[in-house]
């Protein structure tokens, strides 16, 4: 390790229980809802729980808070585990909230025994006008005095499906003038008769959120179980059960949820944007989601560096887009092998090289030897970038120009002679002779040029499909706006070339290799290459261009 960080609170925590001898190890757990794929506020959450553990020398569950029947899919189970173990991490055990149902169960029947908890016969409108406001006392409902007898026998009824959804609810006997509205006779039970991913048909009584969570960590024992800021006020709630079921005592902490400019990060606004078909799907290249950034050719590591980086605030923020952008920039400078693309073809005829000659020339894949050297072949016709031709040249320009001198990297100066153009004006083929002696590493010739250009060999280029992605907003936090947050979907947010060409090495490129295609960024294989065609995608551009545009706006 190099410097010394100064510990975050949760840290500070965990140090003191394991100082004092509250805990002889820690575990901690991921708890998330099978109802959508994750993004990287989830990222942030496992990197933190599964970070923490790590750190202590502890472990982590996954645990599936699958207490919801209707929403939640095996699909999205798979994808979770598949993004975890993508990320880095592994844990100790995977377990579901489902899996605790007759535990959970059991709990209900001891708070009823127990004088804790009461069968509710009104209805969800009834129960709200009785809740009170935050500045005045709630009233007790005319259920809340059953008999201890009579409510076991009308939960008994509700579990055995004798009444229909709502009929009835199960609820905590609290108090009704408590300043928290949560510890106001919160329902713990309700009835659904739906059928669950995991249990089936057994249950149609499911427990609330509240309910399902605490007693889920306490019964795995996890000793810090961490979750987003909006959970405070459910904390006490949390505590009481914890308290009058005599249970293992296990404590919340809150931490602010993660914001990231230019997108959205809730589950439910993501699934909007796939079923309207803003995007092609969950792992769309611009989604905020782990799968997106994975097909985009974001590292794991370079997302773990951006949850370290941003490290666990109390108050909630937004982060610029910017700075995770730096550090999947950072992480594929060190591992991405330089090749040659051109995205914007212009061909180039190298007037004195001989027609049909082909050389095999060496080009380095990185900036020192470490990565090695390949093979690209040169012959008479090239691609080389449009832009890195210009008719009449500005000021300062050290790119092709008629009469100018450019190095083609790995490979010779050529001098440009002339152009030819469409009736349109657009240049269609620029002629150029080159210098022979002047061949990259045996260069006798001592002309300097001060520009070089990228280019590939027109008879050996593979064509290629190339997908540039920006934002997927226009503005900085779309659900913050006023009205609906796809209001504020940019347009332009995904822009495909079709007829780019890349180097033949790249014929055998592999889904997760990166590269950087020089001077134009760094870039992946998508799943969507054929056989017959190949497809990359930008994952990101090799600097920043987006901070220069707002600021000249
Ligand atoms: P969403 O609002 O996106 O649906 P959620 O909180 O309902 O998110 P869960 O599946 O319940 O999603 O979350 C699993 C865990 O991830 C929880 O502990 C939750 O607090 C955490 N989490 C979710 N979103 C973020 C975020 N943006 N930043 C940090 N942690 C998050
Ligand atoms: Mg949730």
């Amino acid at each position: 390790m190099s410097e010394e960080k100064s510990l975050n609170f949760i840290e500070e925590i965990i140090e003191a229980d394991l100082a004092n001898g509250k805990y002889a190890t820690i575990l901690t757990r991921f708890p998330p809802e099978p109802n959508g794929y994750l993004h990287i506020g989830h990222a942030k959450s496992i990197c933190l729980n599964f970070g923490l553990a790590l750190k202590y020398g502890g472990k982590t569950n996954l645990r599936f808070d699958d207490t919801n029947p209707v929403k939640e899919e095996t699909e999205y189970v798979d994808s979770i585990k598949e993004d975890v173990t993508w990320l880095g991490f592994s844990w100790a055990n995977e377990l579901y909230a489902s899996d605790y149902f007759d535990q959970l169960h059991q709990f209900a029947v001891t708070l009823i025994n127990k004088g804790l908890a009461y069968v509710e016969d009104s209805n969800a409108d009834e129960i709200a006008s009785l809740k009170g406001s935050p500045t005045e006392p709630g009233e007790n409902s005319k259920n809340r005095d059953r008999s201890i007898e009579e409510n076991l026998s009308l939960f008994a009824a509700m579990t055995e499906g004798k009444y229909q959804d709502g009929q009835k609810v199960l609820r905590a006997k609290i108090d009704m003038a408590a300043n928290n509205m949560h510890m106001r006779d919160p329902i713990i039970y309700r009835i659904k008769h739906a059928h669950h991913h995991r249990t089936g048909d057994k249950w149609c009584i499911y427990p609330m959120y509240d309910f399902a969570h605490g007693q889920s960590d306490s019964i795995e024992k996890v000793t810090h179980s961490i979750c987003t800021l909006e959970f405070i006020p459910h904390r006490e709630l949390y505590d009481w059960f914890i308290e009058k079921l005599e249970i293992f005592p296990s404590k919340q902490y809150e931490f602010a949820r993660l914001n990231v400019t230019y997108t959205v990060m809730s589950k439910r606004k993501l699934l909007q944007l796939v079923e309207e078909q803003y995007v092609q799907s969950w792992d769309d290249p611009r989604m905020p989601t782990i799968s997106g950034m994975r097909r985009r050719g974001y590292t794991a590591e370079s997302i773990r560096n951006f949850c370290e980086r941003i490290g666990i605030a109390k108050r909630e923020n937004l982060i610029d887009v910017s700075l995770l952008e730096f550090c999947v920039r950072e992480d594929l400078n060190k591992l991405a092998n330089r090749v040659m693309a051109v995205v914007d073809p212009v061909k180039l005829v190298i007037t004195n090289y001989p027609e049909g000659q082909t050389e095999e020339l060496v080009s380095e894949n990185g900036p020192d030897d470490s990565y090695g050297t390949r093979i690209v072949p040169f012959s008479r016709e090239l691609w080389i970038e449009r832009e890195d031709f210009m008719e009449e040249p500005a000021k300062k320009w050290f790119r092709l120009a008629p009469g100018a001198m450019v190095r083609l990297k790995s490979a010779y100066i050529v001098k440009c002679d002339n152009f030819q153009k469409d009736p349109d004006g657009n240049v269609t083929e620029i002629h150029g002779t080159y210098i022979t002696e002047s061949k990259s590493g045996d260069d006798i010739t001592g002309i300097k040029v001060k520009g070089t250009i990228h280019w590939v060999s027109v008879s050996h280029a593979l064509q290629a499909e190339i997908r540039l992605y920006d934002r997927l907003f226009k503005v900085e936090n779309p659900s913050q706006e006023e009205g609906d947050f796809k209001d504020y979907i940019n347009p332009d947010s995904l822009q495909v070339i079709e007829n780019a060409f890349v180097e033949p090495s790249l014929k055998n490129a592999a889904l997760s290799t990166p590269y950087q295609f020089i001077r134009k960024g760094y870039f992946c294989l998508d799943k969507e290459t054929t056989p017959g065609k190949l497809v990359f995608n930008r994952t990101v551009s090799l600097k920043d261009a987006w901070s220069k545009e707002v600021k000249k706006a």
